[in-house]
């Protein structure tokens, strides 16, 4: 394999682009945006990534925001009172043991875009279908899809099997801000879950003017954070974010009293269904095609999970690339290059995330309530957004998180 086409011009295409230009692959890449329509359109994500994700963008020299960027220090978890308003039944915090980062994908994507026509690959600005597809597997070794939720990741066939759901379980929402107070005594994701309600988290992150507070709201639909089709303008959008944390989490109300909106364009509602897609398409032709990252392992971003896995596949297909040497890039090891994503990580990323989106059993209550009195229960749990693998099997298992507590306790 020398010649490589990528459909798609974000954290995965783009990551993975430029890993192959390193490496002494051609590369050319689709976007269906140009930098300035990215840099100027609407937030798209609220894109935390943890150490690893991190690590491997470190290693690329991919980091061009370490610096600027505020650090997310810890992830706390409270849960309010279901009868007095502004009282909480569970509520702790633990640091990471490294931090974690946001960088607005307005500011990256562009940047990244540079870099990868610097770097000498070629970057097409079009929306890409099945023509391209065609054109790209026949002047190319290997042809990728890493288009996100677009349209034409439909290419790939749904997977029944690994695929809990067919319809979105949370209404979402985004709310860039400023002047929001900080959380003390370290900077965190701090996530709020409300039962019956959904789910509110925030943190700091890198935007296009500089530092800011992500909202991140995940109504259950048909509740009542299911509350944007209304919402008309960023103003109303600001004043109905605002709304929510009055009515369900006034301790995060408190924070936000001098808040204002980074920019018109730091809004964003939506809902998509978590899908995992089959890795290899068939164009008309015959010709396969790979997908990558959400394409293939959509998964709601309730764990804040997305943009980690979309680094960590382009990791995966990367080593997997350099690997096959002068090998051609059939179906079969398509289909592996795939197996080593999804056996080796997503598929815990994603049965752990599609738990998250399920009322909680009792043994999952009992872990996040008894976290708060035993400091490296919590700690697991916080450092757990780094690898979700490390949750299981205690988090999916009523006896072995009995055990994991009682292992915890003695460790306290
Ligand atoms: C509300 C919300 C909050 C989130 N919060 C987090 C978080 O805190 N942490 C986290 O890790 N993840 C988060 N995510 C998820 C994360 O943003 C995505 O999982 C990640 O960006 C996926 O990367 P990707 O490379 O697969 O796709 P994308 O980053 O979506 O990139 C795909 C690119 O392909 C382009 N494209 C699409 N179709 C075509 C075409 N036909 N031709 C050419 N170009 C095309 C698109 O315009 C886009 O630029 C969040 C997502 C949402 C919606």
């Amino acid at each position: 394999m020398k010649r490589i086409a990528i459909i798609g011009a974000g954290q995965s295409g783009l990551q993975l682009g430029l890993g192959l230009l390193r490496a002494g692959y051609e590369v050319t890449m689709y976007s269906n945006r140009t930098a300035d329509d990215i840099r100027q359109g609407k937030v798209m994500s609220s894109q935390c990534m943890f150490h690893t994700s991190l690590q491997i963008e470190r290693e690329l020299g991919l980091d061009h925001w370490a610096k600027e960027c505020p650090t997310v220090d810890g992830i706390g978890l409270a849960v309010p009172h279901p009868e007095q308003k502004g009282a909480k039944v569970i509520d702790w915090a633990a640091r990471l043991h490294s931090s974690a980062q946001s960088v607005d994908q307005r500011v990256k994507v562009p940047a990244w875009m540079a870099e990868f026509q610097r770097q000498g690959g070629e970057l097409v600005f079009k929306d890409a279908g099945i023509d391209e597809l065609e054109a790209c597997t026949r002047s190319h070794d290997l042809t990728l899809v890493a288009s996100g939720k677009g349209e034409i990741s439909k290419l790939f066939a749904r997977d029944a099997h690994k695929s809990r759901f067919d319809a979105p379980q949370r209404a979402l929402a985004l709310t860039y801000v400023k002047g929001m107070k900080p959380a003390e005594p370290f900077s965190r994701v701090s996530f709020n879950l409300i039962p019956g309600v959904g789910e509110y988290f925030v943190f700091p992150a890198l935007t296009t003017s500089g530092p800011c507070e992500i909202m991140v709201f995940e109504g259950v639909p048909g509740g009542p954070m299911d509350c944007w089709a209304d919402v008309k303008t960023p103003q109303e959008h600001l004043a109905r974010s605002k709304w929510v944390l009055d009515t369900f989490v006034p301790w995060e109300a408190e924070r936000c009293r001098d808040i204002a909106l980074t920019d018109d364009n730091g809004i964003l509602a939506g809902r998509f269904a978590p899908t995992v897609r089959k890795p290899v398409a068939t164009l008309p032709s015959g010709r396969k095609v790979l997908g990558l990252a959400d394409v293939v392992v959509l998964n709601d971003p309730i764990t804040g999970q997305g943009s980690n896995n979309a680094a960590k596949c382009a990791d995966v297909y990367l080593k997997s690339i350099v690997a096959r040497g002068e090998g051609a890039a059939d179906a079969a090891w398509m289909q592996q290059t795939f197996d080593r994503y999804w056996f080796g990580y997503s598929q815990w990323v994603t049965q752990w995330t599609n738990m998250l989106l399920m009322p909680p059993p009792d043994h999952v209550l009992k872990l996040l309530g008894t976290a708060g009195a035993v400091p490296p229960l919590a700690s697991a749990i916080a450092n757990g957004f780094d690898d979700p693998r490390t949750f299981f099997p205690w988090f999916a298992d009523p006896v072995e998180a009995d055990r994991y507590i009682e292992t915890s306790v003695e460790a306290a």
